[in-house]
């Protein structure tokens, strides 16, 4: 999933600051799963711009909702309405939500609410980890399903660097583990150590971000 943060209130306060009549729309996807964009926070952060708009001296109407992926254009559809009679539209949803809000709706000015991180798998001790780098060429295959890009600190394709810690961690990162000792552990324990050999290629980053924009099947 995609992980987002609220930007600071203050920051989404400024960016509202010239507008009396707002529409939050939420995303039921990633933004509600990671407790930061859903009907909840786009109820409080409704009810928190009211105050503080009250307190400065100054009116401020919101109305909130929350569709089911903001990614799809299918479910913003049935915003227009809301669209239309608000004076801007905030979005509680990642990146992409944001640019889909604005396609759908181009007279509309849209604002992001969410800073948008990285892709992400839940960990045992219910922390966001990321744990892919978007590359456009995966090669998990050779790696025991850890992906270096992500995880090690380098991103390093042919590890370990050598700095692993005594205890297992990463030597830039005390507090997590080297992803290439995971790696060793993991292909061990399967009995393919022979992928350790292996030299993984220098990757071809053109299906990645450093290859400009991507398209699926294109
Ligand atoms: S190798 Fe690339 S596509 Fe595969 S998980 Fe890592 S960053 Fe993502
Ligand atoms: S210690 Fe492990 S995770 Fe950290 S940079 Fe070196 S190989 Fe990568």
């Amino acid at each position: 999933m995609i992980v987002v943060e609220a930007k600071p209130f203050a920051e989404i306060a400024r960016l509202v600051s010239p507008y009396r009549n707002l529409l939050l729309v939420g995303c039921g996807a990633c933004a509600t799963v990671c407790f930061a964009g859903g009907q909840t926070q786009a109820e409080s952060l409704g009810l928190a711009l009211r105050l503080q708009r009250r307190v400065s001296g100054g009116t401020l109407r919101t109305a909130s909702v929350t569709v089911t992926r903001q990614c799809d254009p299918a479910f913003l559809a049935p915003l227009g309405e809301a669209v239309a009679q608000a004076g801007a539209v905030v979005s509680l949803g990642c990146g992409v939500g944001v640019q889909q809000l604005a396609d759908e709706f181009p007279e509309a000015w849209v604002i992001p609410a969410m800073n948008t991180r990285f892709a992400a798998g839940l960990t045992a001790d219910g922390t966001w980890e990321e744990r892919c780098a978007l590359c456009g060429e995966c090669i998990l295959d050779l790696t025991a399903g850890i992906c270096p890009l992500a995880r090690c600190a380098k991103g390093l394709l042919n590890g370990p660097c050598g700095g692993t810690r005594e205890d297992g961690k990463c030597e830039a990162d005390a507090g997590r583990p080297c992803a290439w000792l995971m790696i060793y552990e993991r292909l061990a324990a399967r009995g393919r150590l022979d992928l350790m050999a292996v030299c993984r290629e220098p990757k071809d980053w053109r299906g990645g971000r450093m290859g400009g924009r991507r398209r699926d099947g294109k």
